[in-house]
């Protein structure tokens, strides 16, 4: 049977890989000149950047797809365990390192405030707990209905979820310090939401990065990618990169099909990896399509960003390979994302630098570093390049103060990519980042469906769809589609 992928990120390739394992005759469509979708590749004058994803977490999901070719992820890329994992800048000047040693953090927290290490061990045995019912329960499972969702041993023990309370709530029950809270809820950036609209199941997140650990790819997320590519190249999926798919071909009801830039492909089936709403608003009649404008409307989005690739001539130790600049007024950041009255470019940004070359000669030249600087945006706001200088300039201040350095002097490469860049590159609606936020109305079965329930025949895979954002989650997503395809149309391998 022939499937046509539209899309290259991590949601087309894992999909990809499987289902060319399984048998099917795979041929994959993608708009931009190579893999990788969101965590694509940008090479200038020595110095190397992940464009998007840069922290390797849950290496569990990671394990468990490799495992799927009878391969291990260190077969493709040496794995390095960050220590620290992170260090936190906050706004009272105080910089704390994140240890990968659990038994240190505890002690972090212990200075933090009276009992800080006992809260901590509290707080981290919940997560432990729910995140093993998260993985085996939650995550790896598909809903095509209510009765899906509660079967099994999340009837039992969905209780224990707390799926009404909000992250801000639990983690206030748990902690007193400013410090300590931050570092339990700035995870949350991961799934594109706010302590304030995300459930507090997801406080799986601080099992994820304090007690699993932050890893390093040798080579940066690009060489997951192309380790991806191999493994779906090496098993016949055929690749058209620089092809856009302009339109879905639906015959009596049925995917039939697709048209790219340079031709039409027949195909059994239609497996889109391209942003949900991009592909139902313009590659979809609008009687094919499953949601309409004003579903997306009335999403709540997960956000854009302010990122700026910096090459710099200089080495600035200040910086851990993963370092967060936490502004004080943690609540009127949230509001400036998600709050549609006060959304805006925010006046006293929180921000994210990584720099891959503390960890990775290869990412920069010697002496150098590579910094990747990232601030997080709500979606659809106004992206102009008098307001991305005007932005930099803010970071920068700012970042120059905390470290006591000059670095704008240090500057040979210097790119910016925002919501325009977002919306232009990966067809990203209203310039997204990360697509849809994890709130619980956009969890499991409430998150746009694998199947299209107009056209036969046609599925969807990525960040849009169950169980949602990051790469390890994207993964899963088809994980759980190949899955499906292979009970559904048995092929011979
Ligand atoms: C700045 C940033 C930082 C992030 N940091 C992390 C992190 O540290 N760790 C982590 O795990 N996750 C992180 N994420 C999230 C993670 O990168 C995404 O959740 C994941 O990569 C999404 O993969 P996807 O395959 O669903 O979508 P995408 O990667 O967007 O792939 C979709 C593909 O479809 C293509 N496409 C679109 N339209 C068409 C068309 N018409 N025809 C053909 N192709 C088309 C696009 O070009 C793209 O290649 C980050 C994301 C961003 C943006």
């Amino acid at each position: 049977m022939r499937i046509a992928i539209v899309g290259s990120g991590f949601g087309g390739l894992s999909a990809a890989a499987l289902l060319a394992r399984d048998g099917f005759d795979v041929q994959v469509f993608e708009k931009n000149e190579g893999p990788g979708g969101r965590a694509s590749t940008y090479k200038e004058a020595g110095y190397a950047f992940d464009m998007g994803p840069s922290w390797y977490l849950m290496p569990d999901v990671y394990e468990r797809f490799f495992a799927e070719f009878g391969a291990k992820p260190e077969d493709y890329f040496p794995l390095q365990r960050l220590d620290p994992a992170y260090r936190v800048y906050f706004a009272d000047e105080k910089v704390v390192d994140v240890p990968a040693d659990l038994e240190k953090t505890y002690t972090l927290f212990d200075s933090f405030e009276p009992g800080g290490a006992e809260k901590l061990r509290r707080y981290l045995d919940s997560a432990a707990e729910k995140y093993d019912l998260s993985i085996n329960e939650l995550l790896y499972r598909d809903y095509r209905s209510v009765f899906d969702f509660l079967s099994g041993r999340l009837i039992m023990e969905g209780a224990r979820l707390h799926v009404f309370e909000n992250l801000d709530a639990f983690v206030n029950r748990h902690f007193d310090s400013d410090e300590a809270k931050k570092i339990v809820e700035y995870s949350i950036g991961f799934l594109g939401g706010s302590p304030k609209n995300t459930p507090s199941f997801y406080h799986i997140m601080s099992h994820i990065d304090l007690t699993m650990g932050v890893f390093y790819p040798e080579g940066g997320m690009r060489a997951v990618v192309d380790a991806l590519h191999r493994l779906a190249a090496e098993r016949g999926a055929q690749f058209a990169f620089d092809e856009p798919v302009t339109r879905i071909r639906v015959q009596d009801g049925t995917a039939t099909g697709v048209e790219t830039t340079k031709g039409s492909y027949e195909a059994d089936i239609v497996l889109v990896n391209a942003d949900y709403p991009y592909t139902e608003l313009h590659l979809l009649d609008e009687r094919h399509r499953t949601y309409d404008e004003r579903y997306w409307d009335k999403r709540v989005l997960a956000p854009s960003a302010f990122v700026v690739y910096l090459g710099v001539n200089r080495r600035f130790e200040g910086l851990a390979h993963h370092t967060l600049f936490l502004d004080e007024d943690w609540e009127a950041g949230f509001e400036t994302l998600f709050d549609p009255e006060k959304a805006a470019w925010p006046e006293h940004p929180s921000y994210y630098v990584n720099v891959p070359s503390r960890t990775d000669p290869t990412a920069a030249p010697e002496g150098s570093d590579t910094l990747f600087i990232l601030v997080a945006l709500a979606p659809g706001l106004e992206d102009t390049p008098d307001r991305r200088e005007e932005f930099y300039t803010k970071i920068m201040d700012d970042l120059e103060r905390k470290l006591g350095e000059d670095v704008r002097s240090a500057v040979e490469v210097c790119r910016f990519f925002a919501l325009e860049d977002f919306a232009e590159r990966y067809h990203a609606y209203k310039g997204t980042a990360l697509g849809l936020s994890h709130t619980l109305f956009q969890t499991a079965l409430w998150r746009p469906s694998h199947k299209s329930k107009k056209v036969e025949h046609l599925y969807y895979t990525g960040h849009y769809t169950h169980p949602g954002i990051g790469v390890p989650m994207t993964i899963i997503s088809s994980t759980l589609v190949a899955r499906e395809l292979a009970e559904r149309y048995p092929q011979n391998p």
